[in-house]
């Protein structure tokens, strides 16, 4: 390996990287991706884990190839940037919701993006001409978490988040796990209502079915208190009492002391939600103690900077992800 650690050390010290005096792998910079059901984000990331670019566009609503098409083009229009700048494209990383089969390179299965069994991968690879890795978005926002945010400092934690529908994943070690079937650690799907409605995943009376939906607005007729409050109240409890009922079914197999909130209602309602979900998961749980609650440190930039080391380490330098977890002011 011809990354040394010397040169790691030298680029997290702050060495401008467009200073003839840097190592040449310093100028080494992937390109990460967010693919959401409204919008596809994108950034330029370099060995220090700051964002140099970003790009962002419309989901296309149409169909596949369309998709495909709108992903293709913002990294090639940040790659095409980045070697503008005198820097070197190493890797690509996109994180896609859904189910995603990350060793084979496969979208399984993405409700929102009407995906199936989609070799983004190497159909990416192919047109990029660049290393492809591929992520299921919950846990490339873990990752994210784990090298920069949160959780820097727990081995292992439960992320969930919540927003249009619930994302969690698992971290053990540090890493997120995928499970045999590509969904560990899918708590938004364990049933908590027997009478519950019907749920996207074929399912019923999921945490997901109770805890997504208009929240956002629902903390805010309880932070005014002005009329609508008592029927806002009934909502919000129910939807923290069925994250909380999956939050500690995960809590008790793990026992693990942090739980890290992402997603749209931690960004919004992030103290009422810490709050709430203390109260309603130290009533749930007898045997393992309440965990840490926190809220995600890198907000929605997560699954891009989680994505982004994977792509290093598919590029071959997966000394650069490790790096992150020491770098003094995470990006
Ligand atoms: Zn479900």
């Amino acid at each position: 390996v011809r990354i040394a650690g010397a040169a790691a050390v030298t680029v997290l010290e702050g060495l401008d990287i467009s200073s003839g005096a840097t190592p040449a792998g310093s100028r080494h910079v992937v390109v990460a991706l967010q693919v959401g059901a409204a919008s596809i984000r994108a950034a330029l990331v370099d060995r220090s884990a700051v964002q140099l670019a970003v790009e962002a566009g419309m989901t296309p609503q149409t169909n596949t190839p369309d998709l495909l098409e709108a992903i293709a083009l913002l990294a090639g229009r940040l790659i095409a940037q980045a070697c503008g700048e005198g820097l070197v494209p190493v890797g690509v990383g996109v994180a896609v919701p859904g189910i995603v089969d990350e060793e084979l390179g496969l979208v399984r299965r993405s409700a929102n993006l009407v995906w199936k069994d989609v070799a983004l991968r190497q159909i990416l690879a192919d047109r990029l001409r660049l290393p492809v890795v591929l992520e299921q978005d919950a846990r490339a926002g873990a990752r994210g978490e784990a090298l920069l945010g949160a959780g820097r400092y727990a081995p292992d934690f439960l992320f969930m988040v919540v927003g249009d529908g619930i994302g969690s994943a698992v971290v053990l070690d540090g890493h997120p796990r995928t499970g045999v079937h590509g969904v560990a650690g899918e708590v938004g799907h364990i049933r908590v209502r027997e009478d519950g409605l019907p749920c996207g995943c074929g399912g019923h009376g999921c945490a997901e079915t109770l805890a997504t939906g208009d929240l956002t607005g629902v903390a805010e007729i309880l932070d005014d208190g002005a009329g609508g409050a008592s029927a806002a109240t009934v909502v919000w409890r129910d939807a923290m009492a069925g994250l909380a009922s999956s939050m500690a079914a995960a809590v008790a197999v793990l026992d693990c002391s942090l739980v890290v909130l992402g997603g749209r209602l931690a960004t919004s309602a992030g103290e009422r939600l810490v709050r709430s979900l203390q109260t309603e998961l130290g009533a749930r749980l007898s045997l393992v103690p309440p965990p840490d609650l926190q809220l995600a440190r890198l907000g929605d930039a997560a699954s891009l900077m989680g994505v982004a080391s994977s792509a290093f380490e598919a590029a071959g330098l997966p000394a650069v992800a490790k790096a992150w977890r020491t770098l003094a002011r995470p990006a």
